[in-house]
């Protein structure tokens, strides 16, 4: 067995093609039948169809009347001979020619009528209508005919959907008060280092509270895990095998800490003494250079097991978390493989870049309508929490530039 963690240290891109890759070689994972409510946030592990033809009637888009076009355009009044509410169905017969039917929106065109006026667009007299002074009206204009959104039968939502507000509405809609959804990948989040203490105990001046666990086992909920928290894992071998085998029994293992040069960063080589195959030990970016990602392999009924070694740092944590974590685990979670959610704005002000480094930066996103802005957040380094709160996105800075200045259209990552 090899006892040295051979040193693969790659560029961003290649970081994350490698997690992409592997995210899309996933096998499919198990489902359960959750009631429709509570599939917010969850993966849809089904097809849903039209269960009949979306709208089910021709159906008015306007409060008006419903006539022919033809007849409106041609100038004479049109008599009104009744009125058909949303809910109801004309039951009066065809449409007569030289009349109208004053029809609500969301209500069923009545047979022979092919175009709705809308009433704004009318003048009545008694009771007539005639199309008002300049006013035009086209065959079909403000109807939507049956089936035109969905025909019964047809799949309107597919495997490997998110189910967020839309879906969710779409689904009802079809009649399904249940759906069938993918379960959550169980991840195990371990922390370690000496100097840190739990949630629950005053720290001593010298020692630091495992934030990255708190901060981790929200950002795995919101990427569709389930997070399992385990003890800190001191700076031991013995200690941090004991931990990482427990780990092992979920479906994600992430660690924390430890992947650095220091004398006491054993996290790789104690994954190495478990069997470990390392996809890269490193990433030439900042903050989050440390990151190591690899796979440990099956062990007596467990099977193999994806991991992470994220950097300590916290604001290293959580980057590379979005970078490479959140892909990883939404595939996990049956979602369509996807990277991280990279959009573009306009950068407020001059920025060093770092030659053969991408860095990823802190900032906050301003949300003008016409050119959304972006600048960095003043901070202190890979530790500062306090500017990573601060931060609504990280600016993405590639490695091939020294200088980004104002009015630059830059990439940043949304989180
Ligand atoms: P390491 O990557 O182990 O060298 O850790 C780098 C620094 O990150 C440490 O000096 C700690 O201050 C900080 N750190 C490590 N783990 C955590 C954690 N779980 N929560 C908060 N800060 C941490
Ligand atoms: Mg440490």
């Amino acid at each position: 067995m090899e006892t040295a963690v051979h040193v693969h240290v790659v560029a961003f891109d290649e970081a994350l093609d490698q997690v992409l890759q592997l995210a899309a070689g996933l096998a499919v994972p198990t489902t359960e039948i959750l009631p429709l409510l509570d599939c917010g946030g969850r993966v849809l592990a089904q097809t849903v169809m039209a269960d009949r033809d979306q709208p089910p009637f021709d159906r008015s888009t306007r409060d008006g009347f419903a006539v022919r076009a033809s007849e409106a355009v041609a100038g004479d009044g049109l008599t009104v001979v009744g009125q058909v509410r949303a809910g109801e169905r004309w039951t009066g017969g065809a449409l007569k020619t030289g009349a109208a039917i004053e029809i609500m929106t969301g209500a069923p065109v009545p047979e022979g009528a092919d175009a709705v006026v809308m009433v704004e667009h009318v003048e009545r007299s008694g009771g007539a209508i005639r199309l008002g002074e300049g006013r035009s009206l086209q065959v079909g204009e403000n109807v939507v005919p049956r089936g035109a959104e969905a025909q019964a039968g047809n799949a309107v939502l597919v495997a490997g959907t998110m189910l967020e507000g839309a879906e969710i509405a779409l689904a009802a809609a079809c009649g399904c008060s249940s759906l069938s959804v993918y379960r959550r990948p169980r991840v195990a989040i371990v922390a370690t280092g000496d100097e840190l203490v739990e949630l629950h105990r005053t720290p001593d001046e010298q020692q630091i509270r495992n934030s990255n666990s708190y901060g981790l086992a929200a950002l795995v909920a919101r990427a569709g895990g389930e997070a399992v928290r385990l003890p800190i894992a001191p700076d031991r071998r013995e200690d941090l095998e004991r931990i990482i085998q427990e780990a092992r029994a979920s479906d994600l293992v992430l660690l924390s800490g430890g992947v650095s040069m220091g004398e006491y960063d054993l996290v790789e080589e104690v994954l190495l003494s478990l069997g470990a195959e390392f996809f890269f030990t490193g990433v030439k970016m900042q903050p989050g250079k440390p990151v190591v990602f690899g796979k440990l392999p099956a062990s007596g009924d467990t099977p193999a097991r994806f991991f992470f070694g994220l950097p300590g740092n916290p604001v290293s944590t959580q980057v590379t978390f979005h970078c490479f974590v959140e892909p990883l685990l939404r595939a996990m979670s049956g979602a369509a493989v996807q990277g991280p959610r990279f959009v573009q704005a306009t950068l407020e002000e001059d920025v060093a870049g770092k030659a053969g480094l991408m860095r990823i930066l802190p900032a906050r996103l301003t949300s003008h309508r016409v050119t959304p802005t972006v600048r960095l957040v003043g901070w202190q380094g890979s530790g500062d929490l306090a500017a990573n709160a601060r931060a609504n996105c990280y600016a993405v800075l590639p490695p091939e530039r020294e200088r980004f200045a104002a009015g630059d259209l830059i990439t940043i990552l949304l989180r």
